[in-house]
This record gives structure tokens, sequence and C-alpha cells, in this order.
């Protein structure tokens, strides 16, 4: 079986829905899973609600309607027939979105969030199905919920992968077109959980390792990896075949084509992954797979924007490090933010972080009892993988440089723009 991701690019509007279409009929469709995010920035305005719904506005009726109008208007552009099941299909989602907002008690934001974040998930996978039948491609539409167990850590669920590797082993037919939403799971209460942003590239990969699968294709609005983000850097090229290792680096640094959670499932069956258009899906894109040989001989650009630079110094001259390095992740821990990079003095510790749950002011306050703290916000990171003089260069140029760290393959700054 082969796994194939679409993003909420592909489907963005009815033409892109018509393209997945048109990219199956084009490569193949049998014995394969298809995995589909939410429609276009569905998720984000899905958080709007969310936000909305939490402060008590006036706009959340607006903000939800928003949102089903967008959907409805697909649909009116896919279908000629109004009375086709679909609009009542997707419609029932969005009523059972709005008797959860009415009817929720819990104050837990991220199992709220879950709750309604996976509408977008739901709806999406909804209207693809019903269209692939419509135009006679038959299929089979799974609620990938029970498949996919996790704990109950809502927002960035943790797979249980013993249970999930059973249930999908039962739960998916073979030498089917099947397809099923990205980002979501469920708890062992079977409250609807979901596995962090962008996390559908990571749903592929689990498919992938509990069918044991023959690939997994990610189509992109790119024509694969390229050596820097396009949207940030001129003349990006295209890297044909990378390593799961270089892969795995780049995402981790932030090369945000693929999800960095994505790559350690596939290595560890070696299922390849291929990354490809899905403007032209005939064209070869990149492979990853194994091997040492398959590392690019171009500098690789990575840039992550909004970061902050924080830097910790004791108060008493303490040497910091001995004695406060664990305490310090700790906190990084229990505030969920992301350590990008990490410097240290004797005296001195300076971390660039990512503050994704906006919790930066509380712990910047816990911090502050021990330590002094000081800190620049909206600062970006760019790590250039492979670099060289010049690849420096186009990174420092009239920019004002934070922080500079180099080893071997890995040249990191951060610059305030
Ligand atoms: P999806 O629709 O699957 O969610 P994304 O929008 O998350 O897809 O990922 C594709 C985008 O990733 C591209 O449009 C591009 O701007 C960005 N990107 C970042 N780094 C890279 C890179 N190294 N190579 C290609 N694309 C990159
Ligand atoms: N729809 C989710 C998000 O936007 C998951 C994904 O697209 O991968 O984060
Ligand atoms: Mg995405």
């Amino acid at each position: 079986m082969k796994i194939f991701k679409f993003g909420g690019a592909s489907v963005k509007d009815a033409e892109g829905v018509k393209n997945v279409l048109h990219v199956l009929n084009t490569v193949g469709h049998e014995d394969v899973l298809l995995v589909i995010s939410a429609m276009g920035k569905t998720t984000n305005a899905l958080e709007v609600v969310i936000k909305n719904y939490f402060d008590k506005s006036k706009e959340l009726h607006a903000s939800l309607q928003e949102v089903r109008k967008y959907h409805n208007q697909i649909l009116l552009d896919l279908f000629e027939d109004e009375d086709h099941d679909v609009f009542f299909d997707v419609n029932a989602h969005f009523d059972d979105l709005e008797y959860f907002i009415r009817s929720n008690k819990s104050p837990n934001y991220s199992f709220v969030y879950d709750q309604v974040v996976s509408i977008g998930e739901l709806v999406s996978t909804t209207i693809v199905s019903h269209y692939f039948n419509y135009s006679g491609l038959k299929n089979n539409w799974i609620d990938v919920r029970p498949l996919i167990k996790t704990d109950n850590n809502y927002r960035d669920a943790q797979v249980d992968w013993e249970t999930t590797q059973k249930l999908i082993s039962k739960g998916v037919k073979k030498k089917t077109l099947n397809i099923t939403q990205g980002f979501l799971g469920s708890d062992e209460n079977n409250f609807t959980t979901t596995l962090g942003r962008e996390g559908s590239d990571y749903t592929a990969a689990i498919f992938a390792y509990c069918l044991g699968a023959e690939s997994v294709t990610i189509w992109k609005d790119v024509p694969g990896v390229l050596n820097a983000d396009p949207r940030y850097f001129e003349n990006a090229v295209l890297l044909n075949q990378i390593s799961y290792r270089e892969a795995i680096e780049l995402a981790f640094y932030g090369a945000s084509v693929i999800h960095p959670k994505t790559l350690q499932p596939l290595q560890k069956k070696e299922i390849p992954l291929f990354v490809k258009s899905f403007i032209n899906p005939t064209l070869a894109g990149t492979s990853v797979s194994k091997g040492a040989d398959l590392e690019p001989h171009t500098p690789c650009f990575i840039v992550k924007k909004n970061q902050l630079l924080l830097s910790l110094s004791s108060i008493d001259f303490d040497f910091i490090m001995e004695n406060h390095i664990s305490e310090i992740f700790a906190l990084f821990a229990k505030f969920k933010v992301k350590v990008n990079l990490i410097q240290n003095t004797a005296i001195s510790f300076s971390v660039c972080i990512e503050d994704k749950y906006n919790n930066f002011e509380e712990l910047r306050k816990v911090l502050a009892k021990k330590f002094k703290v000081s800190y620049n916000e909206n600062v970006s990171l760019y790590t250039i993988r492979h670099f060289d003089e010049n690849a420096a260069k186009v990174v420092e140029t009239n920019k004002t440089i934070l922080l500079r760290q180099i080893s071997r393959e890995t040249m990191q700054v951060i610059t305030k723009e």
C-alpha cells in the first residue's frame, strides 16, 4: 500500500479538490491511503473561533459562520445538485460543533481546542470523499480517531503505538482507495486529540509504519525539498535525494516542508518518503531514503521567525551550568517552550526559544525569582547546513547579529531584522 498526504494548500478551493483527483488519476490510486488536512487556512480560522469562545466575544457566531460559509461555497463549486448528501453531511459536522460550543462546560483550553479544530479535517475529507464518488472514483472514508489512539495531552498528543498498530492493521481496507484525516487521534475516553500543528505529515508516517507501506508521498505546492524556503530565499534549488538523517536535521531546524516527527517512524522501517509537487505530479520531486552518500553538496538555509532570545545570568556569580541547567530545562518543559539553540558561559546561559503556547510571560516571572533575565523578542534564527563563506554572507548581510554558533556541518545565527 502507498500512503499519500495532501495538505491544506492542495485543497484550499474547488479547483484544488479537482486537482487532487487529477493527481490520483495520473499516478494511480489502487491500494492507496489518502491522508488529508483541513482546507486552506481552516485550522487558523477555527483557532479564532476558539479564542472568541473563551473571550466570550460577540464575534463568536460570525467567526464560526465564516468557516461554514467557506466550505459551503466549495460545495457549491463542486456539486451541481444542492440536494446531494454531501451538503447534509458537511453541515451536520458544523451543527455538531455548534452544539458542542453551546453545551460545553470544560474550562480546559486544550481539550476544547481539539474538539473544535478537528472539524476542519472531518469536513475536508467528507468533501473530498463525496466528490471522488460523485466523479466515479469509489473510495472508503475512514474516521481516523478510533484508529490512532493517544494520551490525553490535548494539542500535542502522544501516540500509543502498540494499540494504534493493531487498530490500523484491522481498520484499513487493502486494494482500495481509502481516505482519512490527518492530525487527529483520540484518547482512552474517545475524546478527540490532535498531534500538534501541521501534524498531518506525521499521520501519514504513522499509517505507513503500522501498515508496513511501500512508500509515503507528501504532495506540496513546491517541487520537493529545496535547499531553502522559497518564500524567504531567492534561487532555491531542488534536492533530488537526501538521507533520512539530512531530512530530520532540516525538519528539526525548521524546514517546514516536512513535519519533524514524520521521519522517525519511516526511517525505522526504511520506508521511502517522496516529496512531490501537486502541480506537476509526474516530476520526480525529492526522495528521502537511507544512505550517507545522499547528503546535499549545497548549503541549505532554514529560517525560523518570531523567536525569543532569552539570557539568564546568576545573581550571585554562582556557576550556572552545574547548578541550574536541569532546573531551567524542567521549567521549559513545564511551560511547553521549545528550545532551538543553547549557548552558555560560566555565569550566563542563552537560549533561543519558541513560545508556541503563549506561556513566556508566566515562565519569565518564575525565572526572574532566581536569575537576572534579559531577552529580545521577535528575532529570527537562521540555520545553514553545509555552510560556506558565501552562504554566511547571504544570511548576515544587512542584519544585526545577536548570536552566532558554528559546528562542523551547521552554522546558526540569531538576527534582529
Ligand atoms: P501543507 O499544505 O502540506 O501543509 P506546507 O505549506 O506546510 O504544506 O509546506 C509547504 C511549504 O513549505 C512551501 O510552500 C514552502 O514555502 C515551505 N518550505 C519551507 N522550507 C522549505 C524547503 N526547504 N523546501 C521546500 N519548501 C519549503
Ligand atoms: N490542519 C492542521 C494544521 O493546519 C494539520 C495540518 O495541516 O497538517 O495545523
Ligand atoms: Mg501545513
